[in-house]
């Protein structure tokens, strides 16, 4: 993979492009390196603007998002790429290319296959982003990490049916810190292995408690969430079926939940949604009406769920183009057997705008906040009373632990 990456990146940056020409003669050639792992650094010595190296950049990372083939095999890889030009840091060569890692990393953060071009105020936010991910390490293992539940109901009756686990972090000095914050950092640095791993367990164990008390009226499933690190080739759906197994769960209790640009990254990924679904564990995919979602994938993934962003549920009641938005996804999804669950809703209107598009299933503030399990079992009694009942009657055995 590095040997073809270094190719595409030797072609793009070959002589006569379009690259802006100071005087000739005095410039050099472009170079491109390896710098260890898999970073490469690239100068270019003939550029009369910032937006020229930013034109340089985006070629790259077209050309490093197109497939690769390691031996048969298709491989899907993007680069993030950190631009700084020499007007902005000049000290040292250490300096030029502290501050290109620094934009690297801000790329990064920013999503997969962008740039960034270097700006001085990009240190500070780096160090705080570098001080949250030691404080993770250290947070990881206590009880600082924590699980929330929001209800999923039915749209048609107001019932609830399901939930949904949420990662919470109580930090220390900085409070209740958002997973937007967190699970980002989570991913790049690997720690999302463990941390959702833990989510999963505390997950399916409150479920199992809930079932056993609540019986019929208990939450039927539980979805969690899984970024793409987490997505290992057998490892993830051994530690699915152990954690299933030692909450004595069946497998149907569980969703998965993905987003589309991680499920149609690779084989691979692709393979692993496969494992889940032979163990019998349902998936959803999440974030729906986001990114470039296409309809077509809906039909080409192997999910049973699709959840419609909230962005979409926001816009629909004033706009006609996003209610037909989502009405189209509601029919392909209902020709596909999909179950569909719209996120995000906040208002009466919302809800019945979608009910009256055939919308089974939705979750928002409009029904509860996420809410810590306590608190969720609260509310669950308070909407069917018939389970305050059975809880209040269940033996002290399996109350909460
Ligand atoms: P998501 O999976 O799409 O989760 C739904 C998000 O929408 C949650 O934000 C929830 O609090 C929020 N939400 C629910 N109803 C409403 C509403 O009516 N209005 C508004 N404005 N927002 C609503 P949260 O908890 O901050 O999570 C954000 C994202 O972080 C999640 O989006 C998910 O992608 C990620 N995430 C959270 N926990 C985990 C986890 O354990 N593992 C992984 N990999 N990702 C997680
Ligand atoms: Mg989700
Ligand atoms: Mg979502």
């Amino acid at each position: 993979l590095l040997r073809q990456i270094a190719q595409r990146v030797k072609l793009t940056l070959r002589p006569g492009d379009d690259v802006a020409r100071l005087g000739s003669d005095r410039s050099w050639p472009d170079v491109a390196g390896r710098l260890g792992g898999d970073e490469f650094v690239v100068l270019l010595d003939r550029i009369a603007r910032p937006e020229d190296a930013v034109a340089v950049a985006q070629r790259l990372l077209e050309a490093l998002a197109a497939p690769y083939d390691l031996s048969g095999r298709q491989v899907q890889s993007t680069a993030s790429i950190g631009v700084v030009t020499s007007d902005v840091s000049c000290e040292s060569v250490e300096s030029v290319l502290r501050d290109a890692d620094t934009a690297m990393y801000e790329a990064k953060r920013r999503g997969r296959g962008r740039h960034a071009v270097f700006q001085p105020d990009m240190h500070q936010r780096i160090r705080h982003a570098m001080e949250l991910e030691a404080d993770m390490r250290q947070a990881l293992h206590s009880d600082a990490f924590y699980v929330v539940y929001q209800p999923i109901v039915e749209l048609a009756s107001r019932r609830p049916v399901g939930l949904e686990a949420l990662a919470r972090w109580r930090h220390a000095e900085r409070g209740v810190v958002s997973p937007v914050d967190f699970i980002p950092i989570a991913e790049e640095t690997g720690l999302i292995v463990d941390l959702g791993r833990r989510v999963l367990r505390r997950a399916c164990l409150d479920l199992a408690r809930w079932q056993a008390a609540l019986g019929p009226d208990a939450p039927r499933t539980v979805s969690v969430n899984l970024s793409r690190a987490q997505l290992q080739p057998g490892l993830l759906a051994t530690s699915v079926s152990a954690v299933l197994a030692e909450a004595g769960l069946p497998a149907s209790a569980l969703r998965l939940e993905i987003t589309e640009t991680l499920a149609m990254q690779d084989d691979a990924a692709v393979s692993v949604l496969g494992e889940l679904r032979a163990l019998g564990v349902s998936l959803s995919l999440d974030d729906f009406g986001t990114g470039y979602s296409s309809l077509a994938s809906l039909d080409q993934l192997p999910i049973d769920t699709v959840k419609i962003d909230r962005a979409f549920v926001a816009k629909m009641v004033s706009s006609s183009y996003q209610t037909a938005l989502v009405k189209s996804t509601v029919q392909v999804a209902e020709a596909l057997d999909l179950a569909v669950i719209a996120e995000g809703v906040e208002t009466e209107a919302q809800a019945e705008a979608l009910a009256a598009l055939g919308c089974r299933g939705a979750q928002g503030f409009l029904f509860s906040r996420p809410v810590p399990a306590n608190e969720l079992e609260a509310w669950w009694c308070a909407q069917l009373p018939e389970a305050a009942q059975r809880l209040a009657d269940a033996p002290d055995s399996i109350q909460p632990a």
